[in-house]
């Protein structure tokens, strides 16, 4: 296959209209669906219970109302009382040839099997992103990643391998290795996660090195929200770089579901991987184009552990029919994740989703991307208190003018006015992954009740 002078990794598939890609869907589906039924005891099980079988899908409409959801928690119970994964996985121990794990930021983390077949189609979705960006088989990527068990980057790694480029692994080395590797390595494209990125460029200046002058065309990022998230994250990854910034969005257990648009404004599902529709998470019907409501996925990339009608619980606004301005026809995230379904917490009365008020601060100019969203509960109701840093370039006079632009944002957009503190620039801790940047002393209040009873 020779993809050169394409505009496309794959321009057939990137391309085809709405009723091909949905003839295409249908048939993959049912082909999913008769083979969890044949091969996972879970999936036949929880269908038979519900009175479905694979034969009463004969649509799209079928198969999102009639199949039933299947949820993260079904999976961390079985592989809890049958570990390592439970009746979920579709293939016998010989066929798995990696295992990761999520980040398990909200609890115990999700074991993750794939075969041989999986990791393939898993890193081929980063690829359609690359590509569109200008991103070749003789570009060179330099992973500024502690690899551990997380699927987002060994997926990366796939889909380096995959399209035939180059792989330097920086993991688990400190920031100032990294500014060093890249001058002396000279890789076309970073791979990080976006604050990351941001503390690389910071420990440059630092070390009073300009990275926008070393070899890097490129920067690519997953993890949290990034370039296709927010403007002002691409605009100080493009100008610290001297490159160009791209995100995709992961989830570790289905897929590198949705690599970005060439646009950087949003993302588009991976559909050659991904068959996805938008949920009202109340109602479960199926909302309109535009409309922000739950990312409901079935992925083509795992058969070792199939993912049917799964919730994602993202909050997104979905376009079947991409407005981007992009030739891409794959299914348009606009603004990539807006908030999660189900972290929600309720201050003075009004319903806050915490990412959403995260993205809100990473785009306020002049608040640099360390901040700690604090939640604690006084009396029954629950409190949200901003913890933010100023840029280190800005004068302390400044500070209180941020921290009330911050407040007022939030004001405007959540409708509920929070409590902002600034801290002095340097002070709040620096993480890699952005679930350690809400810290939630409810659930610690929770766990000391939960000691002192087990204590008894
Ligand atoms: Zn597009």
């Amino acid at each position: 296959m020779s993809h050169s002078g394409a505009e496309h990794w794959n321009q057939w598939a990137e391309t085809l209209n709405r009723e091909e890609l949905d003839a295409l869907h249908l048939r993959r589906l049912k082909r999913v669906l008769d083979y969890a039924w044949a091969r996972s005891a879970f999936y036949r099980q929880h269908w038979q219970r519900a009175g479905f079988h694979p034969d009463m899908v004969q649509s799209l409409d079928d198969f999102k109302h009639r199949v039933p959801l299947t949820d993260k928690q079904d999976f961390l119970q079985m592989q809890e009382d049958f570990p390592p994964y439970g009746p979920t996985v579709a293939v016998g121990a010989a066929d798995i040839s990696h295992h990761a794990e999520t980040s398990g930021s909200t609890g115990l983390p999700l074991r993750i099997p794939f075969t041989d077949y999986d990791t393939e189609r898993y890193g081929e979705s980063w690829i359609y992103g690359w590509w569109v960006l200008g991103i070749r088989p003789h570009d060179s990527f330099y992973f500024a990643f502690n690899w551990g068990n997380y699927a987002g980057f060994w997926s990366a790694y796939w889909g380096v391998r995959r399209l035939g480029a180059t792989v330097y692994s920086g993991g688990g080395q400190t920031t100032e290795q990294h500014v060093r590797n890249i001058l002396g390595l000279k890789p076309t494209v970073l791979i990080s996660t976006p604050s990351y990125a941001l503390r690389i460029l910071e420990a440059a200046r630092e070390m009073g090195i300009d990275l926008s002058a070393s070899s890097l065309r490129f920067t690519y990022h997953a993890g949290e929200p990034g370039p296709c998230s927010l403007a002002s994250v691409r605009r100080k990854l493009d100008e610290g770089f001297g490159a160009i910034s791209g995100e995709l969005l992961g989830i570790a257990e289905v897929d590198a579901v949705a690599p970005g648009c060439r646009l950087r404004h949003g993302v588009h599902m991976s559909e050659m991987s991904n068959f996805s529709w938008s949920m009202d998470p109340r109602s479960h019907e199926e909302v309109a184009d535009g409309v922000i409501a739950e990312n409901v996925v079935t992925t083509y990339a795992n058969s070792a552990q199939p993912l049917i009608n799964y919730r994602t619980h993202d909050l997104v606004r979905a376009y079947n029919r991409p407005p981007c301005g992009c030739d891409m026809t794959w299914r348009y995230l606009d603004g990539v994740v807006l908030g999660r379904s189900d972290y929600m917490v309720t201050v003075k009365g009004t319903n806050v989703y915490p990412a959403a008020v995260e993205n809100l601060i990473s785009d306020v100019p002049g608040v640099s991307p360390y901040f700690q969203l604090i939640l604690s509960r006084e009396g029954s109701f629950d409190e949200l208190l901003i913890r933010l840093e100023p840029d280190s370039h800005i004068s302390s006079q400044e500070w209180d003018g941020i921290a009330e632009e911050v407040v007022r944002r939030i004001k405007d957009v959540v409708g509920v006015r929070l409590r902002a503190e600034v801290a002095a620039p340097g002070s709040l801790p620096r993480h890699d992954l952005k679930a350690e940047r809400i810290v939630d002393l409810r659930r610690d209040e929770f766990r000391r009740e939960l000691d002192r009873q087990g204590g008894q």
